[in-house]
């Protein structure tokens, strides 16, 4: 962690007018990059800057229009329109007058000429404020201060920043105003509407300035630009300065020696984010971001991240409380993991509950990374009659972080829960057998992860390191099931479930990643009832189908089990703190609250080859997709508040995977299981099977169902079937009567294997295949990556991508 230096001594939180400190700084500025992992232990050996006195008289804001006008009629010199426009008269001797501020003549390249004004206020003598106000008078010394520029971000980016901390000079428009200058923000696919990419100021001038309001003495250590996100245009801020002040009246400008510092934005393109860390730290309540140069081409516009370490307000007496009700009392391990962490952390709950735990393996990335699982259950290893099995998937985007750490929380909390006899975890683990896998994409993570939470950028990380999207890798199963529908061909070939992967897919030249084979082959292997996909970027829970039919771009595309899928989606939206709360703000550009939340995949818009999809087309288990937070890689503080928004919805989700029924199907003469037997509920178009040992799991909603059961060989067999309200499946079980025709074949067949149906046949091929390639391609890649040593090369980049 940051190195943290007392230095009571060097804070001075009461200044009188003339006694103020220079805001100087022994420290160049820098523009380093930010691993919010790795430890830096920069110590300032300057004392801590905290506050000025009177210095320069702000501009207003343009947001509230009450404060618009000068407060102080005598300032004749500077005068702000309602635009935010600034008018310089006569007001450039005025800096010799003011001790505190530093001349503004001599601007640090490439700052402006120096014959503009470098500060975006007015002159400095105009002694408009009386001081720091009463409430920053009042504050003691804080005891200890965090010096290192290790500081939290404030939370632009997460969202913990409200829109009414953002000020500005100008805007261009509502679209654009100061509350989108937040890192990463997305923009709606046009231009021009409510939600665009980045606040962008209404005048080219270098008066310009967004403003945020910490609320909160803090202590500033730097900010991060990016510029603005539009597909349609380009523009970015290159230079700027930074400015302070302690009453939103009174600013200072942050100095590199002697001179305004000016720091480097954004270089050749919008979307990467730099880091500039200020020369000197310094305490103040407002920062103010003052764009000097931008792109030739553009205007001024910007997203932003501001870092700062929160310093105690005395002033707020229930700053202490509402702190302690942030966070989490759970005791888990909130930090980002990467792989070696990650397994670390893993082998340590498998030690702490080895009797409930087991850690597997599924198949290995790109660069060799194994694919982790850790599985829950009360006999780990074994699959138990009539017991359901789940699975959390994370990460298949890796730079989409959340679920990552989530799932590892889950694993965490779940054993020690376990231990600790927490009643709802005991029945958990005892009635179901629960896989989790936190990272699908880990070459993606860790290429986001060596960038950290504020400088990865929106999509570095996403993709495989081949450059592929996994939630478009999976076999595109929709289309050929409905072609197959359409032209009614083969309908035994083409049923309404199970659906065979496509022969071209299994070949080895197939653009398939390691890690969707292995993904595939963990599907088949397992009778998976219950899974979801944890994404990022969004907050929303979105079910199948996520192909849209006829490839329209956004068509509402429901399944044969669109209610339970609802029902499902529901069940984690309505429980996810934030998406609970009616207040929240939207993310990007989207309102999913009319939605309460929750939309079909193809409505929002269409997927082809998602991993959901193909979990219901060619298994029996239903996955939805969860977008767990608006910020894909939150800062690590950020964790423990993610944890607390999901942690019930988490729980609830898995309990779902007890609901509809469930049975045996067993030959009547045997006892035995069957295998495979198809299970039909009327109205239903979609089939599920039972699994190896005749055990089968229908989820389904509350109801009376009309339930068929059979299987190669057997009399078809029919019951109904009640389903409760209540959160626990009905049983219903199934005696097969084999027909007289198959009684025959098995005497002369003489004990010999019973033929299988074709689908069965195909999709048991089809995988022998899937394998086979895979193991090729794999001993290949072993061979290349001894021969190359362990560097890769990049396929191109594609475009930005959505969540
Ligand atoms: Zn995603």
């Amino acid at each position: 962690m940051a190195k943290i230096l007392c230095i009571l001594s060097a804070i001075v939180f009461v200044v009188k007018t003339d006694d103020v400190s220079e805001f100087n700084a022994t420290i160049p500025a820098v523009n380093m990059t930010l691993n919010s992992t790795v430890n830096r232990t920069i110590a300032f050996k300057t004392p801590v800057f905290s506050l000025f006195s009177t210095t320069t008289t702000a501009n207003k804001p343009v947001l509230g229009k009450k404060n618009m006008r000068k407060k102080n009629a005598d300032d004749k010199r500077i005068d702000q329109d309602e635009d935010g426009k600034h008018e310089t008269k006569n007001g450039t001797a005025d800096a010799k007058k003011e001790p505190d501020c530093p001349p503004a003549s001599t601007p640090s390249s490439p700052g402006p000429p120096a014959s503009t004004p470098s500060t975006p206020g007015p002159p400095a003598s105009i002694p408009s404020s009386p001081g720091p106000p009463a409430s920053m008078m009042a504050l003691p010394d804080p005891p200890c201060v965090v010096t290192s520029p290790d500081c939290p971000p404030l939370g632009l980016k997460s969202l913990r920043v409200d829109d009414s901390q953002f000020q500005a000079s100008s805007y261009l428009r509502m679209g654009l105003g100061p509350h989108r200058a937040r890192l990463n923000i997305q923009s709606g696919i046009e231009d021009g509407d409510m939600y665009d990419g980045a606040w962008c100021a209404k005048y080219e001038d270098q008066h310009q300035w967004l403003q945020v309001d910490a609320l909160r003495p803090t202590l500033f250590t730097g900010v991060i630009l990016q510029g603005r996100n539009s597909i349609w245009s380009w523009d970015w801020v290159e230079t700027y300065k930074v400015q302070l002040s302690n009453d939103s009246e009174t600013w200072k400008t942050c100095m590199n020696g002697t001179e305004e510092a000016v720091f480097v934005g954004s270089r050749n393109e919008p979307e990467t984010p730099y880091l500039a860390l200020f020369p000197q730290p310094a305490v103040a309540r407002w920062i103010r971001i003052n764009p000097q140069t931008w792109y030739w081409n553009g205007t001024i516009c910007l997203r932003a991240e501001v870092l700062g370490c929160p310093l105690p307000d005395p002033d707020n007496v229930w700053q202490h409380f509402s702190e302690k009700l942030s966070g989490s009392k759970d005791n888990l391990d909130f930090r980002h993991h990467n792989y070696k962490e990650m397994r670390k952390l893993m082998k340590a709950v498998n030690e702490e509950c080895p009797r409930i735990t087991r850690i597997y393996t599924i198949g290995k990335s790109y660069t060799g990374l194994k694919l982790y699982v850790m599985e829950i259950s009360d006999n780990p290893g074994k699959h138990e009659l009539g017991e359901p099995e789940f699975r959390y998937v994370a990460g298949m985007h890796g730079n989409e972080v959340v679920g990552r750490e989530l799932v590892l929380n889950l694993m965490q909390y779940i054993c020690r829960e376990f231990r600790r006899g927490n009643p709802r975890i005991v029945r958990l683990v005892t009635t179901t057998r629960i896989h989790l896998l936190p990272s699908m994409n880990p070459d993606g993570y860790e290429t986001a992860f060596e960038k950290g939470s504020e400088l990865a950028g929106w999509a570095l990380g996403r993709y495989s390191y081949e450059w592929v999207d996994m939630n478009h890798n999976f076999p595109d199963l929709n289309n050929i099931m409905w072609d197959a529908k359409e032209n009614d061909t083969d309908m035994v070939k083409t049923a309404n479930h199970y659906i065979p992967i496509p022969e071209y897919y299994t070949k080895e030249d197939a653009f398939v990643t390691p890690e969707t084979r292995a993904v595939i082959s963990w599907m088949q292997d397992i009778p998976f009832v219950l899974s979801a996909n944890l994404h990022g970027g969004e907050l929303v829970v979105t079910y199948p189908f996520d192909c849209t039919r006829d490839w329209a771009p956004q068509e509402n595309t429901p399944t044969a089990d669109d209610s339970f899928f609802r029902w499902l989606a529901t069940v984690y939206a309505s429980t996810n703190l934030v998406m609970a709360n009616p207040d929240r703000r939207i993310c990007h550009s989207e309102d999913f609250q009319q939605h309460n939340n929750i939309i079909n995949g193809g409505a929002w818009h269409t997927v082809p080859g998602s991993m959901n999809d193909f979990s219901y087309m060619h298994t029996n288990c239903f996955e939805v997709t969860v977008e767990l937070s608006c910020d894909k890689f939150p800062h690590a503080s950020e964790l423990p508040t993610e944890w607390e928004n999901n942690k019930e919805s988490l729980l609830v989700y898995m309990e779902q995977v007890h609901r509809g029924i469930k049975g045996v199907v067993r030959d009547k003469m045997t006892k035995k299981g069957i295998a495979d037997a198809i299970v039909k509920v009327e109205d239903l178009d979609h089939d599920i099977r039972s699994a190896a040992d005749g055990d089968y799991w229908r989820l389904l909603n509350p109801g009376e169902y009309k339930v068929t059961v059979w299987a190669e060989g057997y009399f078809p067999s029919m019951r109904r079937c009640n389903v409760g309200t209540e959160a626990r499946p009905t049983i219903c079980d199934f005696i097969l009567i084999k027909t007289p025709r198959q009684r025959m074949n098995e005497i002369l067949a003489k004990g010999g294997r019973l033929p299988q149906d074709l689908q069965l046949k195909l999709r048991a091929l089809r995988l022998r295949k899937l394998r086979a390639s895979t193991k090729a391609i794999n001993q290949r890649r072993k061979h290349s990556r001894k021969a190359r040593g362990t560097r890769f090369a990049r396929a191109p980049r594609p475009l930005t991508p959505l969540a």
